[in-house]
């Protein structure tokens, strides 16, 4: 596997690889590797012919007095996984490779970056939406992989894509869980053993939606106090959002037609957890 730090030696390697002809596969991280990340390594060397992964826990998409500084990172150990996993080229650029000291630019999307998790952590979509469209000029994707985990920025991304006419196809993988449901999650580490326990309550509020959407009800307020009702009883857990909403604009709803998706961002101590679900209708 090649380590890459700088940009324009990443750029140079795109350029050879397109040159050969060769179908670039994407998956921009910011480390800490787990099994979801990975999973989409997979996915990546199936639509490609090389498959690049970036390594960057990129300042700009914290705010004041998020996780920042104490964000986990274990690159070498990242490394090794990579390279088992078959990936051709990690790019791992510095802070000052990325964000030289006069970088003014940044990409918005409107409307979708405000809602949902974009409310609590205020230009955290700026920020994830200017490092992406860099990478992808840097590493000159023909596809990019991304993590449903994440389901806004998946939205997010797809838009941007689409409104500035780029050519890269964003492809989508399944969220990767715990045995016990818990989403994987490189900010599971900030649980303590009583929190780790009580974040399932993540994924059984999803599954406890999904059953009364089996059983019938359509009315999104009855689900989401359910699900509400549910979490309120892990003393540790404090609710952000739980928003039942369109799967492609991000619309909330009020009753569940066809398609629905159900959206949720618990605190749980000095974790916030995020998950979701695609609510499949009988
Ligand atoms: P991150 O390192 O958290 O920025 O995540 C990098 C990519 O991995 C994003 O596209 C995430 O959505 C994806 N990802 C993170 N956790 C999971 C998971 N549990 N299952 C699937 N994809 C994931």
């Amino acid at each position: 596997m090649r380590i890459v730090t700088h940009v324009n030696e990443m750029k140079s390697i795109a350029d050879e690889y397109r040159k050969e002809g060769k179908i670039i596969a994407f998956v921009p991280t910011m480390g800490y590797l787990h099994e979801g990340h990975l999973s989409l390594v997979d996915i990546a060397k199936k639509k490609g012919d090389v498959c690049v992964v970036s390594i960057f826990v990129n300042p700009i998409q914290f705010g004041p007095g998020e996780d920042y500084d104490r964000y986990p990172r274990d690159v070498r150990r990242d490394e090794r996984l990579l390279e088992q996993r078959g990936c051709d080229t990690l790019f791992y650029p510095s802070t000052s490779e990325m964000y030289p000291e006069d970088f003014l630019t940044r990409v918005r999307v409107e409307k979708l970056s405000n809602i949902l998790c974009g409310k609590s952590r205020p230009g955290h979509f700026e920020g994830v939406t200017t490092v992406v469209l860099k990478l992808f000029n840097i590493v000159k994707p023909h596809v990019a992989v991304f993590g449903e985990k994440d389901y806004q920025q998946l939205v997010i991304i797809k838009r941007m894509v689409r409104d500035l006419n780029l050519d890269v196809e964003i492809v989508a993988g399944e969220i990767i869980r715990e045995k016990d449901g818990l989403a994987m999650s490189s900010r599971n580490v900030y649980l303590d053993p009583v929190e780790r326990e009580q974040a399932t309550c993540l994924f059984r509020s999803l599954l406890l939606a999904q059953d009364m959407v089996k059983a019938g009800i359509r009315d999104t307020k009855t689900i989401i106090e359910a699900v509400n009702d549910f979490i309120k009883n892990f003393d540790r857990a404090r609710i952000d959002y739980i928003k039942i909403v369109h799967p492609d604009t991000l619309e909330e709803l009020e009753e569940i037609h066809d398609r629905a998706r159900i959206l949720l961002a618990v605190y749980l101590g000095g974790a916030r957890l995020i998950d979701n679900m695609e609510i499949d209708v009988p």
